[in-house]
């Protein structure tokens, strides 16, 4: 880690340089922060996103473990979290998009001794896409790549200049590559989306789908990929766009060097859900024939394709598992963590680094309410202030070092800012682990 002590006025300031920002999956690993005590006072090369991140974070004033409400010690914490999830009939473990992934591998082994169900914030996300995955494959690669070589750039349902700023600058449209030397210019870029976004603003060519049509609209793509013959009025019957438009879209894809298509939440979580990640992996794959093309999701939080990684390094599967009769069962809808609280089934819960009680269905969230549940987060939240133990722990990037994974699935290691008085997701997890493992053996 690179820190200097250069003479600031109004009091000393560390430099703390090629931090990474885990606001979003772009993960960007060039921030100089500035840290005066225990505040980051400014956020070099952070988007606006990311300067909020790094800039309002402040070390709460809490203390590190409350139960029911009430001041506690950590390890009275840990003894009740214990109790809670090994007295428990059906546990449930969530949330594991914003930590380490040092500290989702322990937290998947919890799942693991306790039998407990097991989800991540990927089944309100990118769930379907985890399971295009698995069920297609995927012709993938890193941003860098698309970085140097990417001459269409493909926005399907995403909308980066709003989510993730940097995506652009750093990776996809602007930057000067190996194979683009003129950056912007060397680059086409192609948005489909259901409304006029900014990112479509931004856009060489615009394609607004009819809502719900982003199926059709792919398998458009893919029988023209094979040259096969389509009805016009079909077509634009059923996505809102001429024929001559998608048979446009496809000579320029066919035309390009290299191809990126990044997808969001516009794609895997309207109708048809995975089928239409699977139809655009499969269109992927089917342009391999014709030029090199690959095809990403646009991930959200932070480390949440390290979440996918380790769940389905342990288990086999990314997320929705369910671990009860000592063996992993993939079932999302049955598995997920808003079905199994909506249905009433979870009799235990804990959650980490998430917020159910702020964006689950109302039935789901009384059900959470209901039951005994550990939380732990860096933040006071409403999903912490109804738990029975509630952890504050350091956040992950500013307080704690670890690893996430881009949304690339490249690994980045993280360097903090300073330290917290409160213990790490790592630690907590760790001491759980520990309570959990002999009385279940
Ligand atoms: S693009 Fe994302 S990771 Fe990069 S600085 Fe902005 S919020 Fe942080």
């Amino acid at each position: 880690m690179s820190r200097e002590k250069p003479d600031v006025e109004g009091g000393e300031t560390r430099i703390v340089r090629d931090a990474a920002c885990t606001f979003c999956g772009c993960v960007c690993d060039d921030i100089e922060l500035h840290v005066q005590g225990h505040k980051i006072v400014q956020a070099k090369r952070a988007c606006v996103l990311g300067t909020a991140w790094f800039l309002n974070h402040a070390i709460e004033d809490r203390p590190s473990c409350l139960i029911e409400g009430r001041p506690a010690s950590v390890e009275e914490g840990v003894e009740r979290a214990a109790r809670i999830l090994t007295e428990a009939r059906y546990p449930l473990i969530y949330g594991l998009s914003d930590t380490t992934t040092e500290a989702q591998r322990v937290a998947v082994s919890i799942a693991d001794w306790v039998g407990s169900c097991l989800d991540t914030t990927s089944s309100v996300c990118h769930g379907p896409s985890g399971m295009a995955v698995q069920g297609v494959g995927e012709v993938t690669s890193t941003l860098g790549e698309v970085r140097n070589r990417g001459d269409l750039i493909i926005f399907w349902g995403a909308n980066p200049a709003e989510s993730h700023p940097r995506h652009f600058t750093r990776y996809s449209l602007m930057p000067k590559g190996m194979f683009l030397p003129n950056g912007r210019k060397d680059r086409t870029c192609v948005v489909v989306d259901v409304r006029k976004t900014k990112t479509a603003k931004t856009a060489d060519l615009f394609i607004p789908i009819t809502p719900r049509a982003d199926f059709e609209a792919v398998w458009v793509l893919r029988a023209l990929a094979r040259d096969l013959d389509l009805d016009a009025e079909q077509v634009l019957r059923q996505t809102g766009q001429p024929l001559e438009v998608w048979q446009d879209l496809m000579r320029r894809m066919k035309a390009a060097k290299f191809g990126a298509i990044f997808f969001g939440m516009g794609l895997t979580m309207t109708r048809g859900k995975h089928a239409n990640t699977e139809a655009l992996l499969a269109l992927t794959r089917d342009m391999n024939a014709h030029t090199r093309f690959v095809c990403r999701p646009n991930r959200g939080h932070g480390n949440v394709t390290g979440a996918d990684a380790v769940v389905a390094w342990r288990t086999g599967y990314p997320f929705g598992v369910n671990l009860a009769r000592g063996y992993p069962r993939f079932n999302p809808g049955e598995y997920t963590a808003s079905d199994v609280l909506s249905r009433g089934e979870a009799d235990a819960a804990m959650i980490v680094s998430a917020d159910p009680m702020a964006n689950f269905n109302q039935r789901a969230r009384q059900h959470l309410e209901s039951i005994p549940y550990i939380a732990l987060d860096p933040k006071e939240t409403p999903t912490t202030r109804h738990a029975t133990v509630a952890f504050t722990v350091a956040a992950y990037g500013i307080n704690v070092p670890g690893t996430v994974y881009r949304m690339d699935d490249v690994p980045i290691s993280l360097r903090p800012a300073f330290e917290s008085p409160h213990p790490s997701d790592l630690q907590i997890l760790q001491a759980i682990e520990n309570r959990v493992r002999p009385s279940i053996t």
